[in-house]
Parts: structure tokens; C-alpha cells; sequence
């Protein structure tokens, strides 16, 4: 006897999981190996000031197998919010585990200083960053050592660091490893292969690469919201790079030496405790210096950085008294 087949109401299931795309008032939610449409619940939406962001974590009831709707957002680890150039602080990207930041050897040749003010703004987020050296085949095997060299430095103070190269695919499997089960961020300057190691890191992802639209901030990137992108072996990476161009605005010239991880380590060993470490007597850092425990070069870019922000935190006084 064959049986009538039952009617299949499907009972409500309570999960939560990561939303990793928005589109007006729809978003799409992993959870599990499920992928769902939602909807916010009407009076989670209804309250102004929540706004949803990809990486936000969220509990959900489900309608259908494909559909749900959100009923809780879940407290954010980490923010990563659009340069306040923008219209004002949104979120772009909610808990992000790290910032890959992106520079290349050669075309174009990497800066020190550079570097050190991208790990800076990265610290003063309160965020995790990666740095990756990329295209490594245009060095020949003596800068590959100066390359080796500047790595050391950032290794010495605990930074992670990946050698890549999209051309020769070495790092790749490295790169790879260190994004998984992690949501990363991708950020740098122009032209230094991020959207190609994205391209290598995610087959099929396909975005454009080699053009120079993104020098102006603006061209490609104009979209509300990054969509977080789920990656072969787990973890999800922010499919627009550039994201965001790390701005010093809005850290304290005071707060500087916290965002240096070896002069950090000297706090609250200077004779003055808001000691700029510039040439205060009886000051730890600058001996450090000499006695080669700090690097030199980064201790000259936290010199001119800090000479930046103080040029720039006087004018915005003096435009206030204005
Ligand atoms: P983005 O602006 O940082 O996203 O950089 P793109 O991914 O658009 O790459 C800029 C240019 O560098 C393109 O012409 C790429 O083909 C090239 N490129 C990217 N990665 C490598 C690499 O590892 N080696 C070499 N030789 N070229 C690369
Ligand atoms: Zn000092």
C-alpha cells in the first residue's frame, strides 16, 4: 500500500548565524550549512538606530528552509566603519577578526613608514592586522633579503607577516591558512594586487583587477555595503578592498605611543608620564633607541607621525576658536 505523502509543515527552527549580505531591508544569513533570506523582525527594524551589518551575528527563526526572519543582533566583538570622509560613521563590516593589510616590493615599492602608519591605524581600531608582502617574484634574491630584513622587524613585534605572489602563487597556501574561520578585511594602496590575491585566495570570485579607479576613494567602491564572502575552508573575507583607507583622524597625538607596539612597551617608564618621547629628560625610549632595542626607522616614523597629527589636531583648534 503506498501511503499519501504528508503535508510538510515546516516547524520553526531557532539558529543563528553570520550575515554576509545586504540589499535594502533583505539579508542573507549563514547558518550552518543553511543559507537564508531574512527579513528583520518588524520591531527590530522599526528601532532607528539599529542598522544591520555584514559580519553581524544573528539569531533568526526560519520560515522555510530558505527563508527567516532576524530577531536578535548579537553584541558586536569589532567595527570596521567606512573613512569618515564619508557621510558620517557607518559600519561596514561588523567583527572583523583581522585586516589584511597589503603592500607590495616592487611597482609599487613598499615604504617603511608606510607600513608602520597603516599598523598604527589598524591598532588605534582596536583590530588584528596581517601584512602581506606582495608580488615576490619581481624581486630579484638580493632585495628579497631587504624584503626578509623589514619582515623580521614586524615578526619581532608579534605582527603576523605572509610573503605572496599572485604571479608565482608562493604564500598563496600561507594566506589561505591564516583567513580561515577568521572574517578578514582587505586594505592598501593602489595597484599592490589585492583584488588579485582575493582572486587567488577564492576561486571564481572574479573581481577586476588592474585598474586605477580606486586612487580617486570612490569609483568601484561606492556600494552601501561590503558582502562578506565565504571562504573554500571556512572563514569569510570582505569582497571590496580598499574598504576603508585606514585615517589617523580622530587619534590623539598623546595616544600615538600605545599605537607602536616597542615604544608601547616602554609606557610608563619615562620620567614624565605623558612624555612625547622626543628629547624629555629622563626619557626611556630615546636610550632604546640608541641601544638599537627599538628599530630606528620606526621610531623616526612614529617621530613624523606624530608631528602630523599634532600639525593637524592644532589647526582643527584653531578652526574652532574661529
Ligand atoms: P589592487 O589595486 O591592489 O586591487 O591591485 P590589483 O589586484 O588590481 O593588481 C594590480 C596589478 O598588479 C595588476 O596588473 C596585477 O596583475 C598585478 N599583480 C598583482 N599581484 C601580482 C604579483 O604577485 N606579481 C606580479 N608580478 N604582478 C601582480
Ligand atoms: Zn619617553
Amino acid at each position: 500500500m503506498i501511503l499519501a505523502a504528508p503535508v510538510i509543515f515546516s516547524p520553526v527552527e531557532r539558529l543563528e548565524g553570520t550575515v554576509t549580505k545586504i540589499e535594502g531591508s533583505a539579508s542573507w544569513v549563514d547558518a550552518g550549512e543553511k543559507r537564508l533570506r531574512c527579513d528583520l523582525r518588524g520591531k527590530l527594524s522599526r528601532r532607528l538606530n539599529l542598522r544591520l551589518a555584514v559580519g553581524d551575528r544573528v539569531r533568526l527563526a526560519t520560515v522555510t528552509d530558505e527563508q527567516g526572519v532576524i530577531e536578535e543582533i548579537l553584541p558586536r566583538r569589532t567595527v570596521l566603519e567606512r573613512a569618515r570622509s564619508y557621510k558620517r560613521d557607518q559600519v561596514v563590516v561588523a567583527n572583523v577578526d583581522q585586516v589584511i593589510l597589503v603592500v607590495s616590493v616592487l611597482e609599487p615599492e613598499y615604504k617603511r613608514n608606510f607600513i608602520d602608519r597603516l599598523l598604527a591605524a589598524v591598532e588605534a581600531e582596536r583590530l588584528e592586522p596581517l601584512l602581506v608582502f606582495n608580488k615576490l617574484d619581481l624581486s630579484d634574491e638580493r632585495y628579497r633579503l631587504v624584503c626578509a630584513e623589514d619582515a623580521k622587524i614586524y615578526r619581532q613585534l608579534r605582527y603576523s607577516v605572509i610573503g605572496t605572489s599572485v604571479e608565482s602563487g608562493e604564500g598563496i597556501q600561507d594566506l589561505r591558512a591564516a583567513m580561515k574561520d577568521k572574517i578578514s578585511a582587505v586594505t592598501g594602496p593602489s595597484g599592490v594586487g589585492k583584488s588579485s590575491l582575493l582572486n587567488a585566495v577564492v576561486p571564481g570570485l572574479g573581481l577586476r583587477t588592474g585598474e586605477v579607479s580606486e586612487s580617486s576613494g570612490r569609483g568601484r567602491h561606492t556600494t552601501t555595503h561590503a558582502e562578506l564572502v565565504r571562504l573554500p575552508e571556512g572563514g569569510y573575507v570582505a569582497d571590496t578592498p580598499g574598504l576603508r583607507a585606514f585615517e589617523m583622524k580622530g587619534v590623539e597625538p598623546r595616544d600615538l605611543p600605545l599605537l607602536y607596539r616597542d615604544i608601547a612597551a616602554f609606557q610608563g617608564t619615562c620620567r614624565f608620564r605623558d612624555c612625547s618621547h622626543r628629547d624629555e629628560p629622563g626619557c626611556s625610549v630615546i636610550p632604546a633607541v640608541q641601544e638599537g632595542k627599538i628599530d630606528e626607522e620606526r621610531y623616526e616614523s612614529y617621530l613624523k607621525l606624530r608631528q602630523e597629527l599634532e600639525a593637524e589636531s592644532a589647526t582643527q583648534k584653531a578652526s574652532r576658536k574661529r
